[in-house]
């Protein structure tokens, strides 16, 4: 799965010509998901246009909201999602978990609520640097991973994400990510009794000259990109190199 996440960027033309331009200029490959993320208030148009071009971009939303049945201003909900023909949605990235005070709690509740309208959850977890230089990322992953406990395992994919590596231009080098990817995987055997092999996509400052040694591990199943996913002819190529 090749993920664009276009955080808090673009407009509606730009989401036009990046849709049009990516869609005709991928080499499609039906294992690999080809995954847009454009911010909540474009996933209407997106939709509608993925559906009249015939593009073979599958849709993803940004975040879900929880409120526990009570009212949330400005809250977008699974069913609305679904609405708008939404396949997949990030669930835990670290700026929501950091900005919007995301815990356990309630990313459990969202990834449940994702999974019975049927959207396949996008986990997002990652370790700070200073758990990393301590030497602590697998004790803080496992925090993380321990949510997805009894859930039903074939629809969800993991993004690792570093957070010292998101938007910095520093990624994780292969060693790294394939020692954590392989914990991952590991865990959610073991574990979490996932019944189906779990897929872990790499997140953090992936660009075109970095994403071919990245992807050629066997641990990694696809990347989440954030900046470089933003200009589309840089984003279908890498896309192509999957
Ligand atoms: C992200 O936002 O999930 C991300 C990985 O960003 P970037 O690629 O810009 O580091």
């Amino acid at each position: 799965m090749i993920v664009a996440n276009w955080k808090m960027n673009g407009s509606k033309e730009e989401v036009d010509s990046w849709l049009r331009f990516v869609s005709a200029n991928i080499l499609i490959n039906k294992t690999i998901p080809c995954v847009f993320c454009p911010p909540s208030c474009y996933l209407d148009y997106s939709s509608s246009l993925i559906k009249k071009i015939s593009s073979p971009v599958k849709l993803g939303a940004q975040n879900i909201n929880h409120s526990n049945n009570s009212a949330l201003t400005g809250g977008i909900n699974s069913h609305m999602l679904k609405d708008f023909l939404t396949d997949y949605v990030l669930i835990g990235h670290s700026e929501q978990r950091e900005y919007l005070n995301e815990d356990n709690e309630s990313l459990q509740y969202k990834i449940k609520d994702a999974l019975i309208k049927n959207i396949s959850p996008i986990f997002c977890i990652g370790e700070p640097k200073n758990i990393k230089d301590q030497g602590n990322t697998q004790d803080y992953l496992r925090s993380q991973l321990e949510i997805l406990n009894t859930m039903d395992s074939d629809q969800i994919t993991i993004a690792y994400e570093p957070i010292w590596a998101i938007g910095t231009g520093e990624n994780a080098d292969k060693i790294y990510i394939e020692e954590v990817h392989s914990f991952i995987k590991e865990f959610c055997c073991q574990e979490l009794n996932f019944k189906e092999k779990v897929s872990v996509v790499y997140g953090g400052s992936v660009k075109l000259s970095n994403c071919e040694e990245i992807l050629s591990s066997s641990k990694v199943d696809g990347l989440l990109i954030g900046g470089a996913s933003l200009d589309p002819e840089t984003f279908a190529k890498i896309y192509n190199l999957s």
